[in-house]
């Protein structure tokens, strides 16, 4: 065995450092992010298409009734075409090794979506040329400026007609507070999408369609004059109005950029694969690679450390051939090794992690070893739970993901009072996946649970999963809740005997106060100034 004194593992130790650093360098690890309908799922299968896929290729959800519909998993995600479930999907450019975390589309899963941001870098940002800034788009952002995640905006779908391209630049600026780089500017209105001016260089990246953009698109770089020879007014009107924004400062900074401050912008219509490679050559020169993670007390955690990471997202029943539970981390630092055991720091328990995977909807592949940026899939991940810090060697805890303010509450039944055992450990589980948050109040019992979430549908997928999976078909009995505020120990009791309220328990011991209206909590409030009331992250 090596010791700390042995020039062997001292050299070996350096040649470490030295490859974890380089690997960690060659990373980019982001999500796209949109409004429903954006072009998310397009765009996903069109980076694909232009990458070299390292895991699984052409595994991208879709509708219903599209291509591709692999990571549609659930019964109800294919009935409702809608994408709940998230993994990522990996793949080489250039020399880069680019993770691509998939976020569902749905705004009444923003959870799952933000439990995603927080394991991602940068952020592509999608918004359709016709509708501009959408409700979803607009919580994204934030989520993006709250965390500190820079953002690169795709302008897509700009082979329909749309709004002018000034116009949503100036949208974007003045709604969200970000100043819009554009690096490429479109040559043709929204609806006759000829090609971008690439405001690098001055050149013309002219796009020849392809039918149905199955494969990726024939692109020609020509200089000033051959555009301006070839598309005459349309070109000179792109050139001016790149001047007109290079006069009001809009050019990219990389310092505001990754500051927050400023977000590249870019042109594309991911259906025909128009401006798919530009964004990737983007996200390689000028998006951050991963660097140290700052622990629960803020301090950094060294990429070149031993091993660590953190939960993300755990799921279970992700295919009925293989019924187990999945646990996807980010790696903060140092060298993931498929076999290695790790520590659970909140447990304090070591785990084996025999079973690592890459995951993206329904296809895996062994994974053996990850650097910092990359996502596993762990299998038979029941003691893991979301927000849960891995590590070894040296131990770590990163700061607990943040719970959303749920804004639905609804009591759940058993059906069958015989299925109590199936029925406990369901309602386990969709807790620590955080499916649902569950709540429990000495007014009902644990038999009784109270469900919370941010949106209805969460509902829905808790309801089919008890059923299905579990074998304890349950009733929701809705609540007339609409708020939550937390609060502790000593407010409890003056709070549980307020009118229209109810003070429940998180399992984590975080006493939560549901209010029916926000009109009796403010006079409550007011009446009793010392009670705690704190409010929870918005989600919506
Ligand atoms: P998501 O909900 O954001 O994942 O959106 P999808 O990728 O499913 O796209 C929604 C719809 O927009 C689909 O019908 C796509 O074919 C269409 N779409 C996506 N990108 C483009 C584009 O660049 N141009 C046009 N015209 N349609 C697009």
């Amino acid at each position: 065995m090596s010791t700390a004194t042995d020039p062997d593992a001292a050299s070996t130790d350096a040649a470490t450092t030295a490859t974890v650093l380089a690997e960690a360098a060659r990373r980019r690890t982001f999500a796209v992010i949109s409004h429903p309908d954006a072009g998310k799922s397009t765009l996903t299968e069109a980076l694909a298409l232009h990458a070299r896929v390292i895991g699984q290729a052409g595994a991208v959800h879709g509708k219903a009734g599209r291509r591709g519909t692999v990571s549609d998993w659930m019964d109800m995600e294919k009935a409702r075409g809608i994408s709940i479930t998230s993994a990522a999907l990996q793949f080489s450019y250039r020399d880069t090794v680019v993770n691509l975390l998939d976020t569902p589309g749905h705004a009444d899963f923003s959870e799952d979506t933000y439990r995603v941001l927080t394991a991602v870098d940068a952020a592509v940002m999608l918004i359709d040329a016709a509708k501009g800034l959408e409700p979803q788009t607009m919580k994204l952002f934030a989520v993006c400026k709250h965390r500190g995640i820079p953002v690169i905006t795709v302008i897509n779908k700009w082979d329909r007609p749309g709004l002018d391209a000034l116009e949503l630049m100036d949208e974007v600026q003045t709604r969200t507070g970000l100043t819009p780089t554009p690096l490429t500017w479109p040559v043709g209105i929204a609806g006759d999408f000829r090609g971008v001016l690439d405001r690098t260089d001055g050149s013309y990246h002219r796009f020849t369609r392809t039918a149905g953009g199955a494969t990726v698109a024939p692109e020609e770089t020509l200089s000033a004059e051959a555009a301006l020879a070839r598309e005459g007014d349309v070109w000179t009107t792109a050139v001016e109005e790149s001047e007109l924004l290079e006069a009001t400062g809009a050019q990219h900074d990389e310092s505001t950029f990754l500051a927050g401050i400023s977000t590249p912008v870019l042109f594309a219509s991911a259906v025909s694969n128009f401006g798919v490679g530009m964004l990737l050559d983007v996200l390689v020169e000028h998006a951050p690679h991963p660097t140290p993670r700052p622990d629960q007390k803020g301090e950094p955690r060294p990429l070149e450390e031993p091993f660590s990471a953190f939960v993300f997202k755990v799921q279970a029943g992700m295919d009925t051939a293989h019924r187990d539970r999945l646990a996807f981390i980010r790696v903060c630092s140092g060298v993931f090794e498929r076999g290695m055991v790790v520590t659970a720091a909140a447990s304090g328990k070591p785990f084996a992690t025999k079973y690592a995977q890459q995951v993206f909807g329904r296809e895996r592949e062994s994974i053996d070893t990850a650097y910092p940026g990359d996502v596993v899939g762990l299998v038979n991940a029941s003691a893991l739970s979301v927000g849960e810090s891995l590590y070894s060697a040296r131990p770590v805890t990163f700061p607990p993901l943040d719970s959303f303010a749920p804004e639905h509450f609804a009591v759940a039944r058993i059906a069958d009072t015989g299925k109590y055992k199936q029925f406990r450990r369901g309602i386990g589980q969709l807790d620590s996946e955080g499916v649902v948050q569950v709540l429990v109040s000495d007014r009902r019992g644990d038999g009784a649970p109270v469900f919370a979430v941010v949106g209805p549908m969460q509902f829905e997928v808790a309801q089919h999963r008890m059923e299905t999976e579990f074998g304890a078909a349950i009733t929701l009995q809705h609540l007339d809740y609409k708020l939550a505020r937390l609060t502790d120990a000593e407010s409890a009791p003056v709070l549980s005997k307020a009118r229209g309220a109810e003070v429940v328990q998180r399992t984590n011991g975080d006493l939560l106060v549901l209010w029916t209206d926000r009109w009796a909590m403010g006079s409550f409030a007011q009446n009793n100034p010392d009670v705690t009331m704190t409010p929870l992250v918005a989600a919506s």
